[in-house]
């Protein structure tokens, strides 16, 4: 059997930075540590995290007064923030800089006037710290039905913003309805969707008509991961997202010749690794890399965990 790995696939810039933030920050201040929401959405990266001391918390409440607590690289809305300052918590910002760019362009938006259309799904935990920055101005949108109910008026000042992890097609069909139903309305200045996001889907786009099976290594709860599965079934190649080599069901490869192996945004290489060493085990065959895109983007670490390293530091000395 080929197996194609597709490229590029998994951890993306935003995801790096938020792991070597829990990393750097287990370091510094021991465990426990807390971190508000999965820092990444995948298994295995969070009870790995688990294991070394890592409180994941769904409320800040939750937090200890006085305690470190990171943000995930999802965003939080400014209320949690302030809960967190309330308590007095040392507070460290993991939110990929991409997502704080349509947090600006939220808050820009509403103190200009405008209402503002948010693609996205609602509750997630994007979504919910985006639509946190302008609640009186964000309207979100799910679907072209949503489109449909909408009842702003030709005279509205509107804008849209996506969530970073759509599905490209899916936010064009979303986009294409506003545009119909508001012709004046509004495009962010630029693409809210990721790099990362819009390469791996269109790795999968390319690869998938080609290979008789894709196979998404990814957490169910991963919206890119999620999305990379839905792509590889629109162009005819079904398609399944595991979290590791145990959810393989093997009967999936019967008369099978090829597969397309990726990875979303959060998913780390080992259990790309894992997967492929089990299939050549299993299949023998031969494995082949197909890039379709080069990348080469990297963040850096946020200022309050470099403060707080600078500050551990000195109290050292
Ligand atoms: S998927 Fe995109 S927005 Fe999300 S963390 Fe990665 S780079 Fe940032």
């Amino acid at each position: 059997m080929k197996i194609i790995l597709a490229s590029p696939r998994g951890f993306c810039a935003g995801v790096n930075m938020a792991i070597q933030c829990v990393e750097e920050a287990l370091e510094l201040v021991g465990s426990p540590l807390y971190v508000y929401h999965e820092i990444v959405h995948n298994r295995h990266v969070v009870e790995q995290f688990v294991k070394e001391g890592v409180v994941f918390v769904d409320t800040i409440d939750e937090v200890p007064p006085k305690r470190t607590v990171i943000f995930s690289a999802h965003g939080v809305s400014p209320e949690v923030r302030q809960r967190a300052k309330d308590r007095g918590c040392t507070m460290i910002d993991a939110t990929c800089p991409l997502v704080t760019k349509v947090h600006m362009e939220a808050i820009r938006y509403a103190q200009q006037g405008y209402k503002i259309l948010l693609v996205g799904h609602a509750g997630h935990d994007e979504v919910v710290g985006t639509f946190g920055e302008a609640p009186d101005a964000i309207t979100i949108v799910e679907s072209p039905e949503d489109v449909d109910r909408l009842s702003f008026t030709q005279d509205d000042r509107l804008v849209y913003l996506t969530q970073t992890t759509l599905s490209m097609d899916d936010a064009n069909v979303i986009i294409e309805a506003i545009k119909v139903k508001y012709p004046r309305v509004k495009a962010p200045p630029s693409d809210d969707i990721c790099y990362a996001t819009t390469n791996r889907q269109l790795a999968v786009r390319k690869l998938a008509p080609d290979v008789d099976l894709v196979l998404v290594v990814g957490s169910k709860n991963s919206s890119n991961s999620v999305r990379l599965t839905e792509i590889s079934e629109n162009v005819g190649t079904r398609a399944y997202l595991v979290d590791d080599s145990s959810e393989i069901d093997h009967r999936w490869f019967e008369g099978i010749g090829s597969v397309l192996v990726t990875a979303g945004a959060s998913a780390p290489e080992h259990l790309v690794e894992q997967i492929t060493d089990e299939l050549l085990e299993r299949y023998a065959g031969h494995i082949e890399t197909s890039n379709v895109v080069d990348e080469d983007m990297h963040f850096e670490l946020p200022i309050s965990l470099r403060v707080l390293r600078g500050d551990r530091r000195a109290a050292r000395v």
